[in-house]
C-alpha cells in the first residue's frame, strides 16, 4: 500500500528487512475470482481494508482491462507478451523450445512447459492420452480474465454443484452475471448466426428443456453507444476499484505471495516479494483468499504447509473436439434474405458472437459452441466472407479421478522460485468413449451446417487446451479427504483461509467454468463480509 494508506493500516516493522503491515483481507491473485472477492467485500463490508497482490505486471488501463479492448495492435501485443510470465522459453514460436505437436498457445498465455505438464509418452503411451501438454497460465493483473473469450454459459443438469442448495447456487450465478456484465444480446447482427442456430435447433432441440435449447451464448461484453464492444476484463468486476486505490483497497502488481504464515492452523498473514526489487514484506491479515488459478492455488497452499489429502488432486480439463465448417450456400442465402427483409439498411457486424448447444445430460452430454472463425485470434489461410466459416468446439466432461493431479516438489522450484509442478494426467477408457461420442456429435452438428474445411473432420486438441482446469482445491460437504474446502470455499481446518478459482469446482462440467467460479467467489466473499460485519458490529 502507498505510505499514506499504510499509516492508516497500522504499519510497523519487525526487524530491519521485513516491514509488516496489517489488513483485514488479503487476496492473492487478481483474476476474475480474486476480483470478485474484492468487489463483493467493497460492497458488503465497506469498512474492511483489502489488499490484493498479483505476481504479474499491470498490462492495461484501467487495471485488468481486457486486452481485446486495446485498439492499437502493437500495444495489444505488448500487453499479451507482458502477461507471459518469467520464463519466456515456454512462449509460442520459440525456436529453442518447440511446442508439442498440435498445441496452440493463446495470446497472453504461456505453456507450463514440457516437464511440468507431463509429456505424452511418460508411461510409454504415445497416443496423447497421458500428460497435459497444453497446460497454460497467464501472469498479469487480471490473470486470464484479461485474455479470455468471455463465454459465460450456466451449468446445467449434472454440471451443477449439488452440495449448494439450488436456490443459493442460482442466486450466486445471478451475482456472477452482474459482476461480469453478461448479456445474450450483444451480437444480434452477427452474420449468419441466427440461421446457424435455426438449423442446429431444428435437429438438436428435441427432448431438451426449454432453457437448454440451442441459443446465443451468454457473453461478458458490453455494447457502447458508438456500437463498439467492450469485453469484460477484471476492470468490469472491480468497477471503481479498477481506476485507483482507495482508503480501503489496494491492488499491488509485480508482487508474489511466497507463503501464508500460520499460527495454530489459522493464517495470520503472508510473506510477499516485490519481484522487480526483490524486497520482501510481511502482511498480517484476518482473512486470506488464495485466488491463484487451479494450478498455483494448490501450489501456494503446499508452499505454506497446508496440505490436505485432496490438495492438487481431481485435476481435470475438459477434452475438447474441434472442427471447422464452410457454411452451406443455402444458409448464406437464407440469412441474406432474412436480413434484407427485416433489416434492409443493416450491414453485418464483422465481429461475431457465439452460438451455444448446451450440455444436456440425456440428449447431448457435451457443451457445444459455434464461433465465427474469421474473427478468431488464429488467422485463416484464406480471405473469406465474414461469418461464412465457423468453428465448432465440443467440450466433454472429464472422468474425474483422484490420481489426476498436480504434484509439487519439496526441492525443485519453478521460474518464480515456487515449488516446481509435475502434472500426472490420463484420459481413461470412459474419457475415450466420451471423446468418440463427442466427435460423432460434433460431426453431426457440422454436417447440419455445411462441409468440413479439413476433410478429416473433428479432432481432439491436446489435453490442457481448454484452459478450464478444475478440481485441484475442490469443495465438498465434509472434510473426508476428497475435498479441500467447504461449500463456502473455506479450507478445511483453517477457519480463515478461502480458495477461489476453477480449482474449487468439484463436478464434472463440460461448460466454460468462469461464471461458476465467480459465483462461488461471490458466495465466499459474502461469508467473509458477514463475519467481518459480525466481528465489527460493536464499532460504529
Ligand atoms: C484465451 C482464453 C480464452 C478463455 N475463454 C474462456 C471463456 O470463454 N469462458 C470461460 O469461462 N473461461 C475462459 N477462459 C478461462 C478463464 O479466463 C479463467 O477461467 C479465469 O480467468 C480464471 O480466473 P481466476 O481468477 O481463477 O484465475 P486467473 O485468471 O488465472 O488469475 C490468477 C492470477 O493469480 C496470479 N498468481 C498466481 N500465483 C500467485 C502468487 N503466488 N502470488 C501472487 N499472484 C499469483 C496469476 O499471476 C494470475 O494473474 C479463457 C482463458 C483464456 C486464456
Amino acid at each position: 500500500m502507498t505510505s499514506p494508506h499504510s499509516a492508516q493500516r497500522g504499519v510497523s516493522t519487525a526487524g530491519p528487512a521485513q516491514p509488516v503491515e496489517t489488513v483485514d483481507v488479503l487476496i492473492v491473485g487478481s483474476g476474475p475470482t480474486g476480483s470478485a472477492y474484492a468487489r463483493v467485500l467493497a460492497d458488503e463490508a465497506p469498512g474492511a481494508r483489502v489488499l490484493m497482490v498479483e505476481a504479474g505486471p499491470q498490462v492495461s488501463s484501467p487495471r485488468g482491462r481486457h486486452v481485446k479492448n486495446i485498439t492499437d495492435p502493437e500495444a495489444r501485443v505488448a500487453a499479451q507478451t507482458a502477461s507471459q510470465g518469467p520464463d519466456r522459453s515456454a512462449r509460442d514460436g520459440d525456436p529453442v523450445h518447440s511446442r508439442p505437436p498440435g498445441v496452440m498457445v493463446r495470446p497472453g498465455t504461456y505453456l507450463l512447459g514440457d516437464k511440468a505438464s507431463g509429456v505424452p509418452g511418460e508411461d510409454g503411451s504415445a497416443d496423447g492420452t497421458v500428460g497435459m501438454p497444453g497446460a497454460s497460465l497467464s501472469t498479469n493483473v487480471g490473470g486470464m480474465g484479461a485474455h479470455w473469450t468471455c463465454a459465460c454459459p450456466r451449468p446445467g443438469d449434472g454440471e451443477r454443484i449439488t452440495d449448494i442448495p439450488a436456490a443459493e447456487l442460482d442466486t450466486a450465478l445471478g451475482r456472477a452475471d452482474e459482476l461480469l456484465n453478461v448479456t445474450t444480446s450483444a451480437f444480434t447482427d452477427a452474420p449468419f448466426a441466427e440461421e446457424v442456430r435455426k438449423r442446429l435447433g431444428a435437429e438438436l432441440d428435441a427432448g431438451r428443456k426449454p432453457e437448454r435449447r440451442v441459443r446465443t451464448m451468454p457473453l461478458a461484453v458490453d455494447t457502447w453507444s458508438d456500437g463498439s464492444r467492450h469485453w469484460s476484463g477484471t476492470d468490469v468486476i472491480l468497477g471503481d476499484l479498477a481506476e485507483k486505490d482507495t482508503a480501503s483497497f489496494e491492488l499491488r502488481p509485480d508482487t508474489l505471495c511466497r507463503r501464508l504464515l500460520l499460527e495454530d492452523s489459522a493464517a495470520v498473514g503472508a510473506e510477499m516479494e516485490h519481484l522487480p526489487s526483490g524486497r520482501r514484506t510481511t502482511v498480517r491479515a484476518r482473512w486470506v483468499v488464495v485466488a491463484c488459478d487451479a494450478l498455483r492455488t494448490p501450489q501456494l497452499l503446499f508452499a505454506s504447509g497446508i496440505r490436505p489429502t485432496a490438495l492438487g488432486r481431481y485435476l481435470n480439463d475438459q477434452p475438447q473436439i474441434v472442427v471447422a465448417v464452410r457454411l452451406d450456400p443455402t444458409i448464406l442465402a437464407a440469412a441474406r434474405e432474412t436480413a434484407a427483409a427485416e433489416r434492409p439498411d443493416a450491414t453485418f457486424n464483422p465481429v461475431s458472437g457465439v452460438s451455444w448447444v448446451p450440455y444436456d445430460h440425456e440428449t447431448h452430454p457435451f457443451h457445444g459452441q459455434v464461433m465465427q472463425l474469421d474473427a478468431s485470434p488464429v488467422p485463416l489461410d484464406e480471405e473469406v466472407e465474414p461469418g461464412s466459416i465457423v468453428g465448432l468446439g465440443w467440450f466433454c466432461a472429464k472422468d474425474v479421478r483422484a490420481d489426476d493431479r498436480v504434484e509439487f516438489s519439496a526441492t525443485e522450484v519453478d521460474g518464480f522460485g515456487m515449488p516446481a509442478m509435475t502434472l500426472h494426467y490420463q484420459l481413461t477408457d470412459v474419457d475415450q468413449e466420451r471423446i468418440e461420442a463427442a466427435k460423432t456429435a460434433a460431426a453431426r452438428a457440422a454436417r447440419l451446417l455445411g462441409t468440413f474445411l479439413d476433410p478429416r473432420g473433428p479432432r481432439r486438441l491436446p489435453s490442457g487446451s481448454s484452459l478450464h482446469y478444475q478440481g485441484t482445491v475442490r469443495m465438498g460437504p465434509a472434510d473426508d479427504g476428497t475435498s479441500v474446502c467447504d461449500t463456502y470455499s473455506r479450507v478445511w481446518g483453517t477457519d480463515n483461509v478461502y480458495v477461489a478459482g476453477n480449482g474449487v469446482i468439484p463436478t464434472e462440467t463440460a461448460c466454460n467454468p468462469t461464471l461458476t467460479s465467480v459465483a462461488l467467489a461471490a458466495r465466499g466473499a459474502q461469508d467473509i463480509a458477514r463475519r467481518y460485519r459480525e466481528e465489527n458490529a460493536h464499532v460504529s
